[in-house]
């Protein structure tokens, strides 16, 4: 028996549209699935494993991850490099050796299909737009920002998700996943956790995908840890699957421009994390605020139905924007505003936002509300651990 930090054991070989896979980190066991109920797409990839296991295993002490199955030349070699990430990003994980498995030297690409990861928001319709031509399959997941519990706002984005690809000619893949459970767990979902966890889902997709996009949240500007990441996701690649990150030459003010010269992104734009009463936005959360400056920027946001509250000063000055993501966001508003626009009423509230002073005792509640949150969200995960969905 190998002392391992983290063994894996699933027994799916054959395609298949459920996989079940138990992940025994030191004496945690965690049940996770994936699961497509309309065809038999999903493999039992021992790589989909590795990239779920990598992150707590790591923040677990390092050591042995325990498998058995197939892993290929090139999947290995990117896991190498990308623990050297991790390693530099979070100075505290240690890093692993995945024993067990066997080498896989012949892949065959018979496959020509190709994904792109897809919420119905800027990021996604923005890259799916600029490869429309070879894209040949929309990847919706559910479970990752959007909780299993809600079923309302899932299946108000699969059939707003199947009207888009109808209209482009492609086809749909909607995959359900307790993955967020094991991840959350152990690392921050933002920061780290979803990179490994889109990756582990294309994987269970190849050999049917051969290349999978996977859309950028930032520039090359603003670049700093995330869990999906222009110089993370390539590296997750094997020898019979291509990932790209893609859109990183983009603001998200250009990527509107592009989506908004069409009508069905402009019915469909779902971008909100709070999505009160399973709406697809709520017009008032930070991220609704800026993509309806993103579009109004453009002359669109009056074209876009997802949206039906007015854009209100009083709400863009109430937004708190201390982390680097949400200042990049507003600092791209703000520079086209001072590019091109006169709306000096929306500038100054964009400079006085990035100006606002950080109140000391502002600062401590925040954090202790973010640690509450963040507990809140990992118990709510934690809740279902011992399920396995059927
Ligand atoms: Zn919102």
């Amino acid at each position: 028996m190998i002392d391992s930090v983290c063994s894996i054991s699933c027994n799916t070989i054959q395609p298949t549209s459920l996989v079940t896979v138990d992940f025994q980190i030191k004496d945690k066991t965690f049940n996770i699935y994936f699961k497509n109920d309309e065809s038999n797409l999903l493999s039992g990839n021992t790589e989909a494993f590795i990239a779920c296991a990598l992150l707590p295993s790591m923040k677990m002490g390092g050591g042995k991850i325990s498998t058995n199955g197939k892993i290929t030349t090139k999947f290995i070699s990117g896991l190498s490099t990308i623990q050297d990430i991790y390693c530099v990003w979070e100075p505290s994980f240690k890093n692993i050796e995945v024993v067990g498995s066997t080498y896989q030297t012949t892949v065959s690409f018979t496959q020509k299909r190709v994904g792109a990861f897809f919420t119905g928001g800027v990021d996604s319709f923005y890259t799916f737009l600029k490869h429309q031509e070879e894209i040949t399959d929309l990847i919706f997941v559910h479970g990752l920002d959007i909780q299993l519990e809600d079923t309302v706002l899932r299946n108000k984005t699969s059939e707003m998700i199947r009207k888009v690809a109808n209209e482009f000619g492609k086809n749909v893949i909607e995959i359900e996943t307790n993955i967020r459970e094991l991840l959350n767990f152990y690392v921050d979902w933002g920061k780290l956790g979803h990179g490994p966890a889109l990756a582990a889902i294309g994987h269970l997709l190849s050999p049917t995908l051969h290349r999978i996009y996977i859309p950028s949240s930032f520039t090359y500007k603003n670049l700093f840890p995330w869990g999906s990441h222009p110089i993370l996701d390539p590296l997750w690649s094997s020898d019979s699957l291509e990932f790209i990150h893609d859109g990183c030459e983009a603001t998200r003010v250009k990527k509107v421009a592009l989506i908004a010269k069409y009508d069905i992104a402009m019915n469909s734009l779902r971008v909100c994390w709070s999505n009160p009463e399973s709406s697809f936005n709520c017009g008032r959360c930070e991220k609704c605020i800026r993509t309806m400056i993103n579009l109004k920027i453009n002359n669109a946001l009056s074209r876009c139905t997802t949206f039906t509250e007015a854009l209100d000063i009083k709400q863009i000055v109430k937004i708190v924007a201390h982390d680097v993501g949400t200042r990049a966001f507003i600092q791209e508003n703000l520079d086209e505003l001072e590019k091109n626009q006169t709306d000096n009423e929306l500038k100054k509230a964009l400079i006085y936002v990035l100006n606002k002073p950080e109140m000391p005792y502002l600062k401590r509640f925040r954090r202790r509300i973010r640690g509450a949150v963040k507990e809140w969200i990992a118990s709510l995960f934690q809740k279902n651990l011992q399920k396995v969905c059927l």
